[in-house]
């Protein structure tokens, strides 16, 4: 996913780039197209964009075990300075480009932000009520009587 820094001015540019993720070479979860918004700050110095990639991603949810899908958003900034003098090497978000390069490719970078932002925690809706630990049933459909016999077992003995 590229663009070319020398079809525009300097100043400030919007752009929005989009590519599959099998063209990305980008794994589960994600699937469908990245959209990705990019605001280009050009000047003679320097490229800086600040993006905000769009894309589907499906999980499983931890509680029901059912799939889901969820639209997971990414912003990130990058920096490309065309001296190398000017690269920080404490902030890796700002990166050397050689200056007769023009295509300015975010594959990489997009890749990495979007693999960061897969959650820990995969839970198809905040309340998911998860599988009945007796019975298996997933509490979201339907409702089972373990706990209500469990209840029923108690009072007997
Ligand atoms: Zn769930
Ligand atoms: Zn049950």
């Amino acid at each position: 996913m590229f663009f070319k820094y020398t079809d525009f001015t300097d100043g400030l540019h919007q752009i929005q780039l989009k590519k599959s993720v099998t063209d990305l070479d980008i794994g589960m979860p994600f699937v469908g197209d990245v959209i990705v918004n990019c605001n280009i700050d050009k000047s003679v110095r320097q490229i800086v964009l600040h993006c905000e990639a769009e894309c589907n991603a499906e999980f499983t949810c931890d509680r029901c075990n059912d799939k889901y899908e969820e639209t997971l958003i990414v912003e990130f900034t990058l920096i490309k300075v065309f001296n190398s003098n000017n690269v920080d090497p404490n902030d890796s978000s700002v990166e050397y480009h050689p200056p007769e390069v023009a295509k300015v490719d975010i594959s990489k970078d997009l890749k990495e932000f979007m693999s960061l932002s897969v959650p820990m925690k995969k839970l198809c809706s905040e309340d998911c009520k998860g599988l009945c630990v007796h019975c298996g049933a997933n509490l979201n459909y339907e409702k089972c009587n373990c706990e209500l016999n469990a209840a029923n077992e108690f009072e007997k003995s």
